[in-house]
């Protein structure tokens, strides 16, 4: 990675209503920090040269306080708030991101993330271009039809769930959501490698992440990803 610069992006922009909260998830507190620290903390000693985090409009000042200066996170260059959906808080931190040569875009609400699965994903993006973890489901999917009917089983053999980071050639990944934002109407893109598939006709690499590494979504992911933490203390 010599010359290249890579730099990620932390979304922390979204509101969290899933969780029946006052705060947003990833404001939460897990085992005395708040649930965006773990993530801006594995970024930090990862091998990305720069991070970007995109919150909230009002919370800007509190994170640039409590991130940059008080745990004092070196790589956290810029704090800048994010937009109506995710695919705008993206755009944000990819304007932000500007120059650079490959960009991770993160989930702030996936606080078991590591320094290895952060490689892993850059390695990916380096060599396809777009590149994301996840794992191997171990239930069986249906899709629901109406009247909640199941509609189809796809084979389970094939199918993955999809976390972050995911990583980018900077250049397809912008030129995706640009595309995207280009287009009269929004269809529902819920992460970056849908983007670059759609819009750049670009596969996404997949690599194998942990099951450990959840998104906190509703009150019971809290337990699991605290007892998860409690494990990695103690290096089990
Ligand atoms: O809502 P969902 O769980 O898909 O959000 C995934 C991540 O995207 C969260 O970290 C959330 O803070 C972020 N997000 C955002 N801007 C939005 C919506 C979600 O940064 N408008």
């Amino acid at each position: 990675m010599e010359g290249k610069s890579v730099k990620a992006i932390v979304l922390a922009a979204g509101r969290g209503k899933r969780m029946e909260a006052e705060r947003p998830k990833q404001y939460l507190e897990l085992l005395g920090h708040e649930v965006l620290y773990y993530s801006l903390k594995a970024f930090e000693e990862s091998c990305v040269d720069e991070v970007i985090l995109v919150t909230g409009k009002e919370e800007t000042g509190w994170c640039r306080k409590r991130f940059v200066e008080e745990y004092g996170f070196s790589k956290l260059k810029q704090v800048i708030p994010g937009g109506r959906e995710r695919y705008d808080s993206v755009y944000e931190g990819l304007l932000a991101a500007a120059p650079c040569d490959y960009v991770l875009i993160h989930d702030g609400a996936r606080p078991l993330v590591t320094r290895e699965i952060i490689r892993t994903v850059l390695d990916g993006a380096v060599s396809f271009g777009s590149c994301t973890t996840g794992m191997p489901v171990k239930d069986t999917i249906k899709v629901a039809g109406a009247g909640d009917m199941a509609a189809d089983t796809p084979e389970r053999d094939s199918l993955w769930a999809i976390h972050t980071p995911q990583g980018f050639s900077y250049p397809v990944i912008l030129e995706a959501h640009e595309r995207f934002r280009q287009g009269a109407y929004r269809i529902p893109v819920t992460d970056d490698t849908m983007m670059a598939e759609i819009f750049m006709r670009k596969k996404a690499k997949l690599v194998r992440g942990s099951y450990k590494n959840i998104k906190v979504t509703t009150p019971e992911d809290l337990d699991v990803a605290a007892l998860y933490l409690e494990q990695s203390k103690k290096g089990l």
